[in-house]
């Protein structure tokens, strides 16, 4: 090695020892005499002193050096002058005095500051990734995402489970997404597509008898950039045979209760993982991955708004519709301009508007204290103090709160409201950063049908074994058979899914026909999976969890990219290589590629 130590380890045990350091410069203070340089290497920082007495020309070569620039120094421990030490820094009480010194790397002005925590435009960071990772947050990340992973492999071999890799050049897998093709040069007009996940080979290799298989596993997918995702991205691919949906629950419960206890012991877990079903969690949280950090509930008030004399509520309910609503604690003081936000909000989701109630304003008692003339609401008029007392007590609410109340057809009442929740969540910061919120959503319809195509389609995919008792309705009612599905959720997001299989060649061949595919296109397309069927497959099942997020939700960061080492832009531009990229005309002939104009 070129260096006896690293930086970030010196303390006072190493007082009087030489040793020789290798990083980069962090900092470098001239103090007309005396010259400070802060070394940083990946272990932390150290500050090295040259001295012009100790050591001259020594001292000449720290007068080049520069942000950045690699350099290798050799020196004394020493213990930092009383009053001079920097509890801050692990070797805060130490410094190296140095005898000997050489820049091994000079290093241009690097286009952002490396050794500060600033806020960079992400496109540069992007560009300039490996300055980038060199700041110490990436460095954390990167080093978080490495404790993470090495836990998850040391924790399933404990289990028993073998890691296989599987191949990057395959056939197209369906999840739901446009495949990346990669055209084959031994056959010409043939292609590769890049697997959108390892689905029909995890399930191959437990027709291979293998029963606990695990794979870090890299997978692709050509979506339309949406918020936070990504052309390619990691997921912890599991499969296991003879099981039940809650033995792989369980096993996931277990491993992240204790990934998190190891690696990121400071954050909370909520415990047990509770399990909602699809239509349950639709019902209390309007959306399929709600945010378990906050409560605030929706709550039926159709009986109450039954009996009002408010137009909108009553015909509501008359349809066959609902009324349902959340309370925002704290918010009566509501200016009309958040209101109309709110109501904006509720618009977006569909609903035909948002009816609020604030009640009376913060401070100002209990319930039994509320008088009609402390309500604002445009439904006031027609709803008696009871009714209004009534719902409030239902939402949980009190005076100074206000109520957000959506009538309308049950399902965009309660996605509108969903979004409510989330939105008044974030604005009174009810998530607690610290915590992690794990739960699983189970008992999803298998199929939902696509309104433009006419067909059904799978709401996980195709491999996904419907309910025993359900198997009879695939052809009368399809829109009512359950999947053996579940998600994964946590803190607002969905981290990961999967589900018991089909593994019988008559039950996978008749889900293939009720999503619209022919006889021969099932042959060309999945004839290896319905023949391996046919070969003593064992009832199997798996899921898979998305690396990327769940780091992300562990480094406590907005987006992927920030734990990701080279990450794609949003609109799936590497910046840093400048890709995609034109190929030569020599390669596209190999190809048997030949471009064609693009049609306006
Ligand atoms: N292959 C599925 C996915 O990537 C997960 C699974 O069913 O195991 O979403």
């Amino acid at each position: 090695m070129l260096k006896s130590h690293s930086c970030g380890e010196l303390k006072k045990e190493h007082v009087g020892q030489t040793v020789t350091l290798a990083g980069w410069v962090d900092r470098r203070r001239d103090h007309g005499g005396l010259i400070f340089i802060d070394l940083r290497d990946r272990q932390g920082i150290v500050q090295v002193v040259f001295n012009p007495e100790v050591a001259k020309p020594c001292h000449e070569v720290a007068n080049q050096m520069r942000s950045e620039f690699v350099v290798r120094v050799s020196g004394e421990v020493a213990r930092r002058p009383p009053g001079t030490e920097n509890l801050k820094l692990p070797t805060g009480e130490v410094e190296v005095t140095a005898h000997d010194a050489e820049v091994l790397n000079p290093s241009r002005t690097p286009p952002f500051y490396i050794n500060e925590d600033e806020e960079v435009e992400e496109n540069l960071r992007l560009r300039y990734r490996y300055l980038d990772l060199r700041r110490a947050g990436m460095q954390e990340n990167m080093m978080l995402r490495h404790h993470m992973v090495k836990f998850i492999r040391d924790f399933l071999d404990a289990e028993g489970f073998i890691e296989i890799e599987t191949p990057i050049l395959i056939k197209s897998t369906p999840e739901g997404a446009r495949d990346y093709l990669v055209p084959s040069r031994v056959h010409a007009g043939k292609f590769y597509a890049l697997p959108q996940s390892p689905q029909q080979l995890k399930q191959l290799l437990m027709v291979a008898g293998f029963e606990k298989y695990y794979q870090i596993a890299r997978c692709f997918r050509d979506e339309d950039t949406r918020a936070d995702r990504q052309p390619e991205f990691t997921q912890l691919d599991l499969e296991m045979s003879f099981i039940e949906d809650e033995d792989i629950l369980n096993l996931m419960e277990r491993l992240f209760i204790a990934l998190t206890k190891t690696i990121k012991p400071e954050m909370k877990v909520m415990e047990p993982f509770p399990r909602f079903s699809y239509t349950d969690v639709m019902e209390r949280f309007g959306t399929d991955k709600p945010d378990l950090r906050f409560g605030l509930e929706l709550k039926d008030l159709s009986d109450i708004a039954a009996r009002s004399s408010f137009d909108i509520f009553t015909s509501a309910v008359a349809g066959g519709g609902k009324v349902k609503g959340i309370c925002a604690p704290g918010c009566a003081g509501y200016s009309r301009k958040q209101l109309d936000d709110l109501n904006q909000l509720a618009r977006s989701c569909g609903a035909g508007g948002l009816v609020t109630v604030a009640l009376g304003e913060a401070g100002g008692g209990g319930l039994d204290e509320l008088t009609q003339d402390m309500v604002r609401s445009a439904a006031a008029k027609f709803l008696t103090l009871e009714q209004i007392k009534e719902m409030a007590e239902r939402l949980e609410a009190t005076v100074g709160d206000l109520l957000l109340v959506v009538a309308g057809d049950a399902s965009t009442v309660n996605t509108s409201l969903g979004a409510l929740r989330q939105e008044i969540g974030q604005r009174l910061k009810l998530a607690d950063p610290g915590t992690l919120a794990f739960a699983y959503v189970k008992d999803f319809p298998l199929l939902r049908k696509n309104e433009e195509t006419g067909y059904w389609e799978p709401e996980h995919h195709p491999f996904t074994r419907p309910w025993d008792e359900d198997v009879s309705l695939l052809d009368t009612a399809p829109g009512k058979v359950r999947g053996k599905h579940y998600d994964m959720i946590c803190n607002g997001l969905e981290i990961g899914g999967g589900s018991l299989r089909i593994y019988t060649t008559e039950l996978q061949r008749r889900v293939f026909r009720l999503l619209g595919y022919t006889d021969d296109e099932i042959e060309e397309r999945f004839g290896h999976m319905l023949e391996a069927f046919e070969y003593g497959a064992p009832p199997h099942g798996g899921i898979a969890l998305g690396i990327d997020r769940i780091v992300m939700l562990l480094a406590r960061r907005e987006t992927i990219r920030e734990v990701i080492a080279f990450p794609k832009t949003q609109s799936a531009l590497d910046l840093t290589f400048n890709a995609p990229a034109p190929v030569t005309e020599e390669q596209l002939t190999e190809l048997h590629i030949l471009l064609r104009e693009e049609e306006e």
